[in-house]
């Protein structure tokens, strides 16, 4: 089994405790743990696989929280970085359809210094490169070009997700398409909301969308749709897999759920690569990682609700 590497932030969700709140209104928060790439990593070790975590925490109880909760998780804190700066914190409210608004205030993800000791490690490795925050200048951005850089060097399975915030890069939307290219570019997969699908290709139709962005470069991309299921493409394939049927309550996470679980999968493979072309594997994965991303809008909180392996995987199949 390879090591998957989840690159980016763990920060705070301060959760306003009412559903249907909005942020001016909500006065009652609840503390939780998030960050996309913190999210999958957790996802991953829940279903059985080896997720290390880089990211950097404060220097503070809130990052001794965050680090502890990753630690019970089973997730690798080795590399995870503290930083004086505090952990930074986003204040969430959820709407009556389990959607999220945000709001950010900014810390120690910044400060995730690069560490060349993870170069060589990388190779045979599965790298995911999923913070909503790299792109966004400064060292973090700086630090992600060089975990992007020897990952490629080192000829590791790379993963990547723009987690696209709307609040984060308001208005500055064309900045963020151009620095998202480089590595849809050169990423095995490439894992989209449909916004984020749109949005990148500058194209609404999915199959449209989809070509534009295999004509950049990407192998695999997955354009999750929520209760819709999951739009596959890949060279050979054009597919939309259906999900299974729950009643959602807290959408947090479904998407970091359902792209640890592909991860999961893929890194049981003998060789990783091999799933660019086998699209029957391929499919099979994506219905698992559909079923681990349903599961997790049926509770409140992304990581408490991330499923088991015994939840997600089918006993009378040999495990992927
Ligand atoms: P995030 O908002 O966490 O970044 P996302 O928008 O990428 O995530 P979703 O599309 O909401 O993620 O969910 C990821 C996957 O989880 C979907 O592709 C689908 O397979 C499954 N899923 C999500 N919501 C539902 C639902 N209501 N019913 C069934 N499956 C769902």
């Amino acid at each position: 089994m390879r090591n998957v590497y989840c690159i980016g932030e763990l920060l705070i969700d301060f959760v306003a405790e009412k559903q249907g709140n909005n942020l001016s209104k909500a006065h009652e928060f609840t503390k939780k743990a998030g960050g996309a790439p913190a999210n999958v990593a957790c996802a991953i070790a829940k279903l059985g696989g080896k997720s290390k975590f880089v990211g950097c925490v404060g220097n503070d109880p809130f990052g001794d929280f965050l680090l502890n909760v990753l630690k019970e998780n089973d997730v690798d804190i080795s590399f995870a970085q503290r930083s004086k700066t505090f952990t930074t914190l986003a204040f969430v409210s959820l709407a009556e359809d389990g959607e999220r608004d945000f709001v950010f205030s900014r810390g120690a993800d910044k400060k995730l210094a690069y560490d060349s000791s993870l170069r060589n490690d990388f190779k045979d490795s599965i790298v995911h490169l999923g913070a909503a925050t790299a792109l966004l200048g400064g060292d973090l951005e700086k630090a992600y070009g060089r975990y992007f850089f020897d990952a490629l060097t080192q000829d590791a399975f790379i993963s990547f997700d723009p987690n696209f915030r709307g609040d984060l890069w308001r208005d500055e939307e064309e900045a963020f398409v151009k620095k998202c290219m480089l590595f849809v570019e050169k990423s095995h997969l490439c894992k989209f909301s449909l916004e984020e699908a749109q949005l990148l290709s500058g194209k609404s139709d999915l199959y449209e969308a989809s070509d534009f962005l295999h004509e950049i470069g990407a192998k695999i991309i997955t354009i999750t749709l929520g209760g819709d299921g999951t739009f596959v493409s890949t060279a050979e394939i054009k597919e939309t897999v259906p999900s299974i049927l729950v009643k959602p309550i807290d959408t947090t996470g479904a998407g970091d759920a359902f792209i640890g679980c592909l991860l999961q999968q893929i890194a049981n493979l003998q060789n990783p690569n091999e799933i660019v072309e086998n699209t029957s594997l391929l499919i099979k994965m994506v219905k698992n990682a559909n079923k681990a991303g349903a599961l997790t809008t049926t509770n409140y909180g992304a990581i408490p609700s991330l499923p088991s392996r015994d939840a997600v995987f089918d006993s009378s199949e040999p495990h992927l």
